[in-house]
């Protein structure tokens, strides 16, 4: 068997391999294994049975997803801007009209992702624009074999001015947000959960290092990431998954305050 691509048909994580004998994510304390054994989706059957789209879901900044649902279903977020558009998480899997429309919005300068969660095809994304910084914090280089990072970094690496990674571990080792200080912005990875309503409100923030099974962060995990968010100005959160325009910097710090005063535990606070 030559070397292709294969999508994870429980999670969506793609890998470069001749037959994947299993995947990382799944296997992995964070994500659950099928139910029904290993299906590996080579990439020409994802692109013959998925399609998708894009919405701006604010001025400059847009939302690319993918249909049907595959994996754990996440959204790439594009930020278009003078100087360089900048893609963070990826799709799925992009169709060849969602390409065309990023080449459109100007194409791709810089490309990153919070951790494996929020890889989906970012592989596409590399093929197609080729950007100079593909940039992954060191301790998650071990998930990356499907693209190739150009800037791993430690602990912050400004993108361009006012956009800037910073490390932030806990949920995952390499785990790192995205800070938009133009737009007021943190694309938080999955430091936050945020569980919305069928219109999209958000009604309830939380963290884990585990969310299938439940998992707290310890309370060295959550000061981690509160030192690392406390000095950011935000009015927004971006998870993998979802656009909170309700979580702010405030809201964020009192969710991470409330697990630092208790016993470690998964709590889904009300917003
Ligand atoms: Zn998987
Ligand atoms: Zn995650």
């Amino acid at each position: 068997m030559p070397l292709t691509m294969f999508a994870c048909a429980n999670c969506g994580f793609w890998q470069r391999h001749f037959s994947p004998p299993d995947c990382p994510v799944c296997t992995d304390v964070r994500n659950d294994l099928p139910e029904d054994g290993w299906r590996f989706l080579p990439e020409a059957d994802v692109a013959a049975t998925h399609d998708g789209g894009a919405r701006e879901v604010a001025p400059g900044l847009w939302a690319f997803t993918t249909t049907p649902a595959l994996g754990l279903a996440g959204t790439g977020w594009l930020i278009v801007r003078e100087g360089g558009n900048i893609a963070f998480e990826a799709a799925p899997y992009y169709s060849q009209a969602m390409l065309d429309k990023i080449a459109e919005l100007g194409g791709i300068a810089f490309l990153a992702a919070s951790h494996a969660h929020g890889y989906g095809a970012l592989f596409q994304l590399q093929r197609r624009f080729d950007p100079e910084v593909v940039a992954i914090q060191k301790d998650d280089l071990r998930m990356t074999k499907a693209f190739r990072v150009t800037v791993p970094y430690d602990d912050a690496l400004e993108l361009a001015p006012g956009y800037t990674l910073h490390h932030v571990g806990g949920h995952y080792e390499g785990q790192a947000c995205l800070h938009d200080a133009p737009g007021l912005r943190l694309f938080c990875g999955d430091m936050f959960k945020i569980d919305q309503d069928a219109d999209g409100r958000s009604t309830a923030i939380s963290s884990h290092k585990a969310f299938h099974k439940d998992i707290p962060l310890t309370h060295a995990e959550l000061a981690q990431y509160r030192a690392a968010i406390a000095p950011l100005e935000f009015d927004a959160v971006l998870t993998p998954f979802e656009y909170a325009p309700e979580v702010d910097r405030m809201v964020a710090l009192a969710a991470l305050d409330d697990g630092l005063a208790r016993m470690p535990g998964v709590r889904r606070l009300g917003l």
